[in-house]
């Protein structure tokens, strides 16, 4: 038999050239087409026992639906994906495959080859599926009625799997759109809302009921939701931006990388006039934090048309939490970094706005809880950076609109939903919960990994509680 000569390197995916893409919120890259996506894939090992399986957490049969594309089997492909996730095209270009799949990958272990292109071959299926017809299903609801409080990752997941399962399921969401972060956070040109507007589209041809602008707590209780559903799934998420808490805080121009990417996402703020949220146009924008949050409201900034944009990081790059890729994405395009850098103090003109941020240096001490080094103040190394804008991305925390009026629900010292990781069982029974309102601010796989164990569980309680009933 002849031998196979795979590449060592994989097959590059095509993308917008920086100094183009830097003034537009399209796409950044292009994804693969069948001939690439064959040819990535026939680098893939198949190999027996796979790590990549165990290393991804919905446990997607990877070498299953790779082989499929090899095969030039799309229809095959996408069975095998959908067994798996409701949200491939999505997972597809924001999961950190990194850090998961293609990080075990024994391609990429021997050293002299880079990894399968897990995440790049699974958006080739899934952008491939979107383009067929949907078939829509209904259901009966004869096996029981679940609520899902939220419709980010989790909250989408759990109803998808349930309502495949033969469950009524309504989805409560608050925005006036439904997909969580997905939607108001991540922006257009890393995640194209047509893209989870389709993906949320085929799970509501499973026949899940989404009703948007439905604040649980305020718009419906939980007394309510509980006397009216057999049981509940919480995914509220954790969008409550924190703060530094600096002096300066409330001045024109400081904003939370909540505020400034929902202006832009979910409210279209970068099509102003045609749509009605403005945001601000600015000169020298300044953002603070290193996860994909800075990283995104970095890249907005600079396609709105900001000179310079910088982040400022209190530690150095190795300890850049943002994926790879978009650290890389964001230099091409000429985002800025003051690495080891913490500001201390916002300063204003005579009419309460921004003109500069006050930071101090930073060195990297001995390691704190986390296992990182713990950054430490460097004494008299304040400096100036001048800004018109300052975006705090530095972490969000629990949405309380919903926990405030349950306070029977266990809840945690960071304020997050007590649930148990292996069941999703919450301290009420029959209400579960999952994604960030549980964890803290994670990811989407994560978030759709704890949807998919609440729907497991949620189906196993409603049927318990059903066969002990009297008849
Ligand atoms: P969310 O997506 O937060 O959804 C919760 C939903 O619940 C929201 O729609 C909210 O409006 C709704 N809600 C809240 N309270 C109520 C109520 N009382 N009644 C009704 N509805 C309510 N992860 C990655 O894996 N890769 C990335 O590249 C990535 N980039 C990110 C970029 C940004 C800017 C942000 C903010 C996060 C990013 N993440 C990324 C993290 C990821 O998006 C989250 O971990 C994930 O969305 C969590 O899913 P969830 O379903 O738990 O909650
Ligand atoms: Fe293919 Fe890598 Fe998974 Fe092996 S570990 S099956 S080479 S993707």
């Amino acid at each position: 038999m002849a031998k196979v000569k795979r590449s060592y390197t994989q097959t590059p995916m095509r993308e917008q050239e920086a100094a183009v893409r830097c003034h537009n919120f399209d796409e950044v890259a292009f994804g693969y087409n069948m001939e690439e996506g064959q040819l990535e894939a026939s680098r893939c090992l198949q190999c027996k026992n796979a790590p990549c399986i165990e290393n991804c957490p919905v446990m997607i049969d990877i070498p299953g639906f790779i082989k499929a594309i090899e095969d030039g089997d799309m229809p095959k492909a996408h069975e095998v994906l959908s067994k798996y996730t409701n949200l491939p095209a999505i997972c597809g270009r924001v999961c950190p495959q990194e850090k998961q799949c293609e990080m075990v990958c024994r391609l990429g272990r021997s050293k002299k080859f880079e990894p399968v292109a897990i995440g790049k071959l699974e958006r080739l299926v899934a952008d491939w599926a979107l383009e067929q017809p949907i078939e829509y299903k209904e259901v009966t609801g004869n096996k029981g009625r679940v609520a899902v409080i939220g419709s980010g990752p989790s909250g989408l997941t759990t109803a998808g799997d349930l309502a495949k399962l033969g469950y009524e399921v309504i989805i409560y969401e608050a925005l006036h759109a439904p997909g969580g972060v997905l939607t108001y956070g991540i922006p257009e040109f890393r995640l194209p809302k047509r893209i989870v507007n389709k993906e949320i589209e085929r799970i509501v041809a499973q026949g899940v009921t989404i009703e948007t602008n439905v604040v649980i707590g305020k718009t419906i209780t939980m007394e309510e939701i509980m006397e009216e559903f057999d049981a509940c799934y919480l995914s509220v998420g954790a969008g409550a931006p924190n703060f530094m808490g600096i002096p300066g805080t409330s001045l024109n121009g400081v904003y939370s990388s909540s505020e400034y990417l929902t202006r832009i996402n979910l409210m279209h703020g970068y099509e102003f006039p045609k749509y009605d949220t403005p945001v601000q146009r600015s000169k020298n924008v300044v953002v603070i934090g290193g996860g994909n949050v800075a990283m995104d409201a970095a890249r907005s900034a600079k396609r709105l048309g900001a000179d310079n944009v910088s982040v400022i990081y209190r530690r150095s790059l190795e300890e850049l939490p943002a994926r790879i890729e978009e650290y890389h994405h964001s230099v091409e395009e000429g985002i800025e970094y003051h690495w080891l850098t913490n500001p201390i103090e916002y300063i204003s003109d005579d009419k309460g706005t921004l003109t500069a941020v006050k930071c101090v240096k930073m060195e990297l001490g001995e390691p704190d809880e986390s296992g990182r080094r713990r950054p430490v103040v460097i004494p008299d190394s304040e400096f100036i950076i001048e800004a018109d804008t300052a975006i705090e991305a530095i972490g969000q925390g629990a949405n309380k609109v919903l926990l405030d009026t349950f306070p029977e629900l266990g809840t945690n010292k960071w304020g997050y939903v007590e649930a148990d990781p292996e069941t999703a069982a919450t301290t009420i029974p029959g209400v579960f919960a999952g994604g960030d309102i549980v964890t803290g601010a994670a990811t989407v796989i994560l978030a759709m990994g704890a949807g998919k164990i609440a729907a497991r569980e949620i189906d196993q309680y409603i049927q318990k509680v059903r066969q002990e009933m009297p008849v």
